[in-house]
């Protein structure tokens, strides 16, 4: 197939469908992105961008103006709410195996709006916004995409489509793919204040994981706010974790104060460990939220779809311009469902089960092993390259 033939339509304009497009784009393949909502999102979702991710963004000329929009965090803490610091983690000691040897703390929308002012000026892509998908049908050799615009039914027909439309997709949805998993009981609830925590909680960090058998709770800087993250009761209705009283209860419970805190943003999000049992169904392939979520204790969402978005565009450009066989997207299906079950998916429940530890015995055995491991560098190190992703990258490369 001749690459100024090939198209490729992309369902969602969030973080993933975005870097697809791009990865697509620069290759010289047309694309259409399909985004229901009238504009990019501007939620304060995913604001951890790890190195890896980082190092994959450098070439598409997108690293730089993120460090430059985003703060850099060299070191990361797991802390107890009670006690203060337990275990603190330098990234440089990951120096050897990324160019970027940090968390940036940056905004997900920051990427979505500069990779949107590159895709406009390509003459080859199309942004729809207002376009809603909602059935998908194919053929030996074509999809076609039927959504709705405006309130007119419209179509599109495409070689192949990348279903990154978010967790509730309706690409996956369409084609009866299981999402399986579960729903946990609890809600999390993310409050963003222009508070200055490190001013008052001695050698925080940028990104800090604070333990607590009552209330757990994520505190994490982005440049002109702390995002604080606390898991919700099960029986709290969402109206009543959303008021200004429960908001303030928990805020002055963490870090008393006389005044109120000034809150910018207050949100309530259901959390999921799901995997798609399929993230190819012939010329369909799912990438991102819409193929796998997971809970946010360690920001992996949005860099696991990165890291979809850049292994499938890879696969799918071979098959596109080099014409090989479109066998080659199982091979995208068995790295990065591999990926999601085994790594993603597993790290996020074991650092949620780990922060919300009860039993006082098994509390203070974690956190004596997480201080000895901060303080010997082999080890520290190989915990970095975990956390970070890079091994997850590096299992998945070696799956045929
Ligand atoms: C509180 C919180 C904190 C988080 N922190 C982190 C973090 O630090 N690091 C990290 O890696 N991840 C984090 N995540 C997860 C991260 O936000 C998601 O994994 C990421 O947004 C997934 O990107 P995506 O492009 O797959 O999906 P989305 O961002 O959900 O984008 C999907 C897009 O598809 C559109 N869409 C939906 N349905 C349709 C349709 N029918 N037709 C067309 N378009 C459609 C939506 O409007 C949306 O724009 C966090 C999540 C939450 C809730």
């Amino acid at each position: 197939m001749q690459t100024h033939q090939a198209h490729v339509v992309v369902a969602g304009a969030g973080p993933v469908g975005l870097v697809s497009a791009l990865l697509l784009a620069n290759q010289g393949v047309k694309v259409t992105v399909l985004e229901s909502a009238p504009t990019l999102n501007r939620d304060l979702r995913a604001s951890t961008f790890h190195p890896p991710t980082l190092d994959m963004l450098a070439p598409l000329g997108l690293t730089d103006d993120l460090v430059a929009q985003g703060l850099v965090a060299r070191y990361t803490q797991q802390r107890d709410r009670q006690e203060g610091v337990i275990a603190e983690f330098d990234m440089q000691l990951i120096a050897p195996d990324t160019d970027h040897p940090f968390r940036l703390q940056c905004e997900q929308w920051k990427l979505t709006q500069m990779i949107q002012a590159q895709l406009n000026t390509m003459p080859h892509v199309q942004i729809l916004f207002d376009a809603k998908v909602t059935q998908v049908t194919q053929t030996a050799e074509q999809v076609q995409v039927d959504f709705n615009q405006a309130d007119e039914a419209r179509t599109l027909q495409a070689h192949y489509l990348i279903g990154a439309d978010g967790a509730w997709s309706a690409v996956r949805r369409s084609l009866n793919i299981g999402f399986e998993g579960f729903t946990y009981p609890e809600r999390f609830l993310v409050v963003s204040t222009a508070f200055e925590y490190a001013d008052h909680l001695p050698r925080l960090s940028y990104v800090n994981y604070c333990s607590d058998p009552h209330e757990w709770c994520v505190l994490l800087r982005v440049p002109t706010l702390w995002r604080v993250l606390f898991p919700t009761k099960a029986e709290e209705t969402d109206e009543a974790v959303l008021t200004d009283a429960s908001v303030q209860a928990r805020l002055q419970n963490l870090l008393p104060q006389a005044q109120a805190y000034d809150t910018q943003h207050r949100t309530l999000y259901k959390v999921h460990q799901r995997v798609a049992q399929r993230f190819r169904h012939g010329r369909v392939v799912l990438a991102g939220d819409a193929a796998h979520i997971n809970n946010p204790l360690g920001g992996m969402g949005m860099n696991g779809g990165i890291h979809d978005a850049m292994n499938l565009t890879e696969k799918l450009l071979r098959v596109l311009q080099k014409g090989e066989s479109d066998a080659v997207l199982d091979q995208y299906e068995r790295q990065r469902r591999t990926i999601a079950i085994d790594y993603i998916n597993a790290s996020t429940a074991r650092n949620k089960r780990d922060i919300e530890e009860r039993d006082p015995i098994k509390r203070k055995e974690n956190q004596q092993a997480l201080r000895e491991l901060s303080m010997d560098p082999v080890r520290a190190r190989a915990y970095i390259r975990q956390s970070s992703m890079i091994d997850a990258l590096e299992r998945a490369k070696a799956i045929p």
